[in-house]
């Protein structure tokens, strides 16, 4: 056995003694350094991390993931305590909405209605209407009423997928992901067209998604090996690919994820360098002390949690939710 591997069961040990003592369940991001997502009890997107975290009987949730993602479950499971290893792993799609920006909007339209992508604080959910993920965000537009001015946040990219797709005319907000705006069209088309074999697989969450579907959207990448997948199914797509091979548009996390379900496939990120710093400041020093001290408690104020917990049920009883457990 080498030295990292070696460190690794050691950390490893600690982490589920600590965790076992606590009575507490690790939730990892696809996004998430590998030996986080390797000692997790659960790996997933945010959604489906928090359906898990609500339906388990853990007293303690520790979430490795950013801000919102921890909020998200407490929201959804409000008598667990839920941990972040790291308060400064924020998000900086989320970051560029404030409920305050979303109440100016609403007093200019007194009967309008806001669609919040799951990207977003506590305070800002309880303050929209409806709550959806990618890859439901047209699902969600479409049920509602075509007489009503509607504000689609914080995903600009998304935003004009759903208009494209649905006709619909939309209030936009001027949100991006900096990791995912990184991943030029050029740079997509480039590596798609020097790789005619490759799939594209495509992770309808965390933003991650949008200005592929742009280019999609505009035929400019090749729809027949185009792929935009839950995190489940990115993973069964890996699985019976055997030896053939994909590009992942996507933040580069999730590649660890892939070639764990199929050693022999080929996998390669579509820009190396998506890298999300606020994922990657979950160190395994951070999980470790987080379950060691307790740190650090996410709390979210029960009248803004109850509002924001409508904004999420509404999405789900939408119906096709895109919540994923794997
Ligand atoms: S990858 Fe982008 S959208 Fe996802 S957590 Fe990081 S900053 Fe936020």
């Amino acid at each position: 056995m080498n030295q990292e591997a070696q460190s690794y069961d050691a950390w490893a040990a600690e982490v589920r003694d600590l965790a076992r003592e606590r009575n507490a369940i690790i939730l990892a991001h696809n996004y998430q350094l590998p030996w986080i997502q390797d000692v997790a009890d659960h790996v997933g997107d945010s959604l489906a991390l928090s359906r898990v975290a609500a339906a388990s009987d853990a007293e303690t949730i520790v979430f490795c993931g950013v801000h919102f993602m921890a909020e998200t479950a407490k929201i959804l499971a409000p008598e667990r305590t839920v941990l972040l290893p790291v308060l400064e792993a924020g998000c900086s799609l989320a970051d560029t909405v404030t409920a305050e920006g979303v109440l100016k909007w609403r007093k200019d339209h007194p009967d309008g209605l806001v669609v919040a992508y799951v990207n977003t604080s506590a305070a800002v959910k309880a303050v929209s209407d409806v709550c959806c993920t990618s890859a439901n965000a047209v699902e969600v537009v479409l049920s509602l009423p075509e007489d009503r001015d509607i504000l689609f946040l914080p995903d600009f990219f998304l935003g004009n997928h759903v208009i494209r797709t649905t006709g619909r005319k939309l209030d936009l907000w001027m949100g991006e992901c900096h990791v995912h705006a990184k991943i030029s069209p050029l740079q997509l088309r480039q590596k798609v067209e020097a790789e005619p074999d490759a799939e594209l697989l495509i992770h309808p969450e965390c933003g991650c998604a949008a200005s592929a579907l742009t280019l999609l959207d505009d035929g400019e990448i090749p729809a027949e090996r185009t792929h935009i997948l839950s995190t489940g199914a990115m993973v069964e797509r890996a699985i019976n690919l055997g030896t053939g091979s994909a590009l992942i548009a996507t933040e580069t996390g999730i590649i660890h994820q892939l070639r764990k379900a199929n050693p022999l496939g080929d996998f390669r990120a579509v820009d190396p360098e998506a890298v999300c710093q606020f994922m990657k400041m979950i160190t395994p020093q951070a999980l470790l002390r987080s379950l060691q001290e307790g740190t650090y408690e996410i709390e979210v104020p029960e009248d803004i949690r109850l509002r924001a917990y409508a904004a999420v049920e509404r999405m789900v009883s939408i119906g096709s939710s895109p919540v994923l457990s794997r």
